[in-house]
């Protein structure tokens, strides 16, 4: 899916970092680098997985690309345009090409809305619709993601997970967008559920020619889901390539262990178990030299004040150890 066009999305250094306040004053004596130094760039169509265990900063990363963090550095492109230091007014339109999945939408509904009328309203703020045309585009929506037209009318209690996932995805493509964060919009779900919502989103994509930046945790899916692979350890990218890459030949120590803990082994590659040492270090310590080494079964003395440099080991495959 790769190709020599201008990236959708490109991501230059990008870093979020949350201030630690202390003393009397509340002054900052510190900062949280929940995403550091992460450039990579997302091509029309495709879909680029970000995994990492929780707090590797990778839904911090979804959330500052689509402008509801606010970035610390770096920079964020969106069709060739840097989009980071937009105002709200200005960031507005590019909003609409962007949206986003949770995990949990039942989470941003309101319980006494009819789920009609809470779809209705992306087309009142961002359209100047009348209201039996909203209603004819809501239930071209509902359509669209499986469910019904007696659906308009049901409450956000009377849908189970799957079907309030495909709420949640008729939410984000009601503008058109060209990309959508899909932030663990499956993982909540039981496995048969989840295929289901896993078919409806490639469906959707190749309808709509859509790109998607799905961030998970879970390996096994994202296999399944993704033509390319961002592995993130410590808000830093650990190393990226194709699936195939990142999946028949990882390099990474981090990407083995993340590989080897998967319960359904991938099919061809022998399970020989790469076990982290200790707990991941808070983001608010970052250790010197390489953030894997405090947990590397491979860490070196250079490990511990070098940072291992970001390198294309083969083409389209990149990693950050020293070891590789
Ligand atoms: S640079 Fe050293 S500590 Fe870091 S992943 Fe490679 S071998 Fe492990």
């Amino acid at each position: 899916m790769l190709t020599d066009s201008t990236p959708l999305l490109e991501t230059n250094k990008l870093k979020k970092y949350y201030p630690i306040k202390g003393g009397l004053f509340k002054k900052t004596i510190g900062n949280v680098k929940a995403v550091q130094n992460v450039s990579f760039q997302i091509y029309e169509g495709e879909t680029l997985g970000v995994v990492g265990e929780s707090g590797c900063g990778k839904s911090t990363l979804g959330r500052t690309i689509l402008g509801l963090e606010k970035s610390t550095g770096g920079s964020i492109s969106f069709r060739g345009k840097t989009i980071h230091h937009l105002s709200e007014s200005k960031l507005k339109k590019f909003k609409k090409d962007m949206q986003m999945v949770f995990q949990d939408p039942f989470a941003s509904l309101n319980p006494r809305q009819r789920i009609g009328d809470a779809l209705e309203e992306v087309f009142v703020i961002h359209t100047n619709l009348n209201k039996s045309e909203r209603k004819k585009r809501v239930l071209l929506l509902l359509k669209e993601v499986g469910l019904k037209e007696e659906h308009y009318r049901r409450y956000p209690h009377e849908f189970s997970g799957g079907q309030r996932q495909r709420i949640g995805i008729a939410r984000a493509i009601a503008l058109n967008p060209s990309l959508i964060v899909c932030d663990e919009a499956v993982s909540a779900l039981d496995v048969s559920v989840q295929a289901q919502v896993i078919k409806l989103l490639k469906d959707l994509q190749e309808k709509y020619k859509l790109t998607y930046m799905f961030i998970s945790h879970d390996l096994g899916v994202v296999k399944h889901m993704c033509d390319r692979v961002l592995v993130m350890y410590l808000g830093t990218m650990v190393e990226l390539g194709s699936s195939e890459q990142i999946y028949r030949n990882p390099l990474h120590p981090y990407t083995k262990a993340l590989l080897s803990a998967i319960p359904r082994p991938v099919p061809g590659r022998k399970k020989n178990r790469v076990k982290m040492q200790g707990d991941i270090p808070s983001a608010s310590n970052y250790p010197n030299g390489c953030p894997f080494h405090t947990r590397c079964p491979l860490a070196q003395d250079r490990c511990r004040t070098i940072v291992p440099e970001w390198r294309e080991v083969e083409e389209g495959h990149f990693v950050a150890c020293h070891e590789v």
